[in-house]
């Protein structure tokens, strides 16, 4: 079922395409010349699929739904997604940001961020008689489950990921005492594990495409007969956006990445980009740009990551042009069309009840 609000405020719209480009070639030096001297011709391609992924869309839309259906206040766990425009948003409309579920007042209504919680939290949950709302995304949910099978199964487990990353906290949480968390190649050479045929692998969603690969060949040389997931738990969202700019990094001076800090996917971007030889920095909004990023630059790069709503990207657009950039040329490497339904606790909530059967 698709949301039954959008995010409209944040500036996103979905849009289908089905053009697949061909990797961006380098701009052409202008026609014009300035005093004789040829000039490169500014302009910005603005990469797609960017920004808000389905799972973003949709944990948004919980938190919205439950404000316009329970009123404010709505205690959400931490924050509801790695973006201080959209928990700010959220904070004016009535939500409140805790760490803790002990921050929540016994017996209030509480919302789970898109990253997951560990099963000690639902167990903190029901210890204080919370009204739970689930807005965990469900490609997190499908790790969590994969973390639960292996461990019934008798494997010890490596999770791939960032150990300060709430994500990883909560899937660490599914089966703690088996669970080792690995980030580089090194602590993959230092594992030790009860027995090393019985070795099972799993990753953050959010992890850069190459990392994530180098480690999982790592842990291949370490453990031949290592099991991992079905299908990768990098999820689509984390991979599209990887994708384009690996396509288009080639043919820019710089890529920008609008995103916050702490938001996993937008710091892989930069990355990305870092690695392919184009100079990159994320920022949270067009007044981070600093000047001196755009001397010499003819082509700019805009991606956004999951987190990051369209309106702050279209603000950075628009400081561009404001600088000279006039050319904005959007560039989709391929179609995203991916929703998620929205879980049964707001789906109940916002279901009119039937009247009773007619006798
Ligand atoms: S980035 Fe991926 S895992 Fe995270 S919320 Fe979006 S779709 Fe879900």
């Amino acid at each position: 079922m698709p949301p039954t609000h959008n995010s409209d405020h944040f500036g996103y719209t979905w849009g289908v395409t089905n053009t697949l480009v061909d990797p961006v070639a380098a701009p052409q030096e202008n026609q014009e010349s300035t005093g004789g001297t040829a000039t490169a011709t500014k302009r910005v391609l603005l990469l797609k699929p960017r920004g808000f992924c389905a799972g973003v869309v949709r944990a948004i839309d919980i938190v919205q739904i439950a404000l316009d259906t329970f009123g404010a206040p709505v205690y959400v766990r931490k924050e509801i997604v790695h973006n201080s425009y959209v928990v700010n948003d959220l904070a004016q409309k009535g939500a409140i940001f805790v760490n803790e579920l002990d921050e929540v007042p016994e017996g209030a209504r509480v919302i789970y961020s898109a990253h997951g919680v560990s099963p000690a939290v639902r167990q903190r949950a029901k210890e204080r008689n919370l009204k739970v709302i689930d807005a965990t995304c469900p490609l997190v949910t499908k790790v969590h489950l994969e973390a639960i099978k292996f461990a019934k199964q008798g494997y010890s487990l490596v999770l791939v990921g960032h150990r300060d990353h709430e994500e990883v906290e909560g899937t660490q949480g599914e089966a703690p005492t088996v669970t080792q968390v690995v980030s580089t190649p090194a602590e993959v050479d230092v594992l030790v594990v009860p027995d090393p045929d019985k070795v099972a692998y799993l990753t953050q969603t959010t992890l850069s495409l190459d990392e994530a690969g180098t480690m999982i060949e790592a842990l291949k040389k370490k453990f031949p007969n290592i099991a991992g997931p079905h299908a990768q738990d990098i999820c689509y969202a984390t991979e599209n956006r990887q994708t384009a700019v690996k396509n288009v990094a080639h043919g820019a001076d710089l890529v920008l990445v609008v995103g916050s800090r702490n938001s996993s996917n937008s710091n892989r971007l930069v990355e990305v980009s870092m690695n392919l030889g184009t100079n990159s920095h994320l920022i949270d909004k067009a007044q981070d740009i600093e000047p001196r990023w755009l001397e010499g630059v003819a082509t700019v790069a805009i991606t956004a990551g999951a987190s990051a709503p369209e309106i702050l990207v279209q603000e950075v657009v628009q400081y561009l042009q404001g600088k000279g950039y006039g050319s904005v040329e959007e560039v989709e490497v391929m179609p995203e069309n991916v929703r998620f339904g929205l879980p049964p606790e707001i789906v109940q909530a916002i279901t009119p009840a039937r009247p009773a059967a007619q006798a």
